[in-house]
């Protein structure tokens, strides 16, 4: 299926590695010029020069933190010159730490919201203008299933990302009739290197093999294994193609029939 992405602009946030990178990769190969930041540069352009050369599409690397604010407006500013606009949008970050909810500060609280929550506010706000002007956009959050069914000991995440939920359909409303769609994203599962860090250091605290403590991960999953970034990648392409614009206001979860409620 053609997704009709050819000749479009996309702007992927955090997407030196992981998750990011694969979305950037899959929008690359579907013809979209694509821009993606990190905090950090020698990944960030190892990761396009990658991307550029298997799909032949112009991918452009911009350090950029996008918790700090002064940060999103100089990258989206720097991809609208050198790409001439973002019809594109997906809102990423890193994760905020584990703990117990006594355990964090305000300030704790400040960064996580920083990185996970006002990170997609101050992007969007800055590329809506731009997507209104030209009555087309895709705006696709990505949270994680813990906005769906909250998991244990990741209280700052769990209360960020339930608030992206409730920003993205509040969006989503509010452009409904400016040809401007707006989805969340709600992973579970998905190996990548973040993924398997923390299996490693669980590893080593709990004394077991790294394959034990993903087999355990495994059991809860009712597929019994964990998603792919590709598999991720290709639902956010789908959210972006011209296919999907009558979708918008969903929060759709990919994680092997992890999340056990209905919706
Ligand atoms: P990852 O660590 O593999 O990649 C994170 C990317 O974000 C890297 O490119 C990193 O450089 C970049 N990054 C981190 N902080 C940044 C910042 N402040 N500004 C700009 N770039 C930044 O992680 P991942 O597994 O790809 O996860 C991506 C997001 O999805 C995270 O928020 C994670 O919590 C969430 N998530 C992941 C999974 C999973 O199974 N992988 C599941 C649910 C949610």
């Amino acid at each position: 299926m053609d997704l009709g992405l050819t000749g479009r602009t996309a702007l992927v946030a955090a997407a030196s590695r992981g998750l990011g990178k694969a979305i950037a990769w899959e929008l690359a190969r579907e013809g979209a010029a694509v821009a993606i930041c990190a905090r950090g540069k020698e990944q960030l352009k190892q990761t396009a020069a990658e991307i550029a050369q298997d799909t032949g599409s112009r991918v452009l690397a911009l350090a950029a933190d996008v918790s700090v604010a002064r940060d999103v407006f100089s990258l989206v500013d720097a991809v609208m010159q050198h790409l001439g606009g973002i019809d594109i949008l997906v809102n990423n970050a890193g994760g905020p730490p584990p703990g117990p909810f006594l355990t964090f500060s305000d300030e704790d609280w400040r960064a996580a919201l920083d990185l996970n929550l006002l990170s997609a506010v101050r992007l969007s706000r800055a590329v809506i203008p731009h997507m209104q002007q030209c009555g087309w956009g895709r705006i696709i959050n990505l949270t994680s299933v813990a906005a769906k069914q909250p998991i244990p000991d990741l209280v700052l995440s769990n209360a960020a990302r339930s608030g992206v939920i409730g920003l993205s359909k509040t969006l989503a409303l509010e452009l409904a009739a400016s040809g401007i769609t707006v989805n969340s994203v709600c992973p579970g599962f998905i190996l990548t290197d973040r993924v398997r860090q923390l299996f490693r250091a669980r590893a080593e605290k709990e004394g077991h093999s790294v394959q034990e403590i993903q087999k355990s991960y495994e059991r809860q999953i009712p597929q019994g294994r964990l998603g792919r970034p590709q598999e991720l990648a290709a639902l956010v392409a789908f959210l972006a193609s011209e296919q999907a614009g009558y979708i918008t206001g969903t929060a759709i979860q990919l994680d092997g029939g992890y999340v056990r409620g209905l919706f």
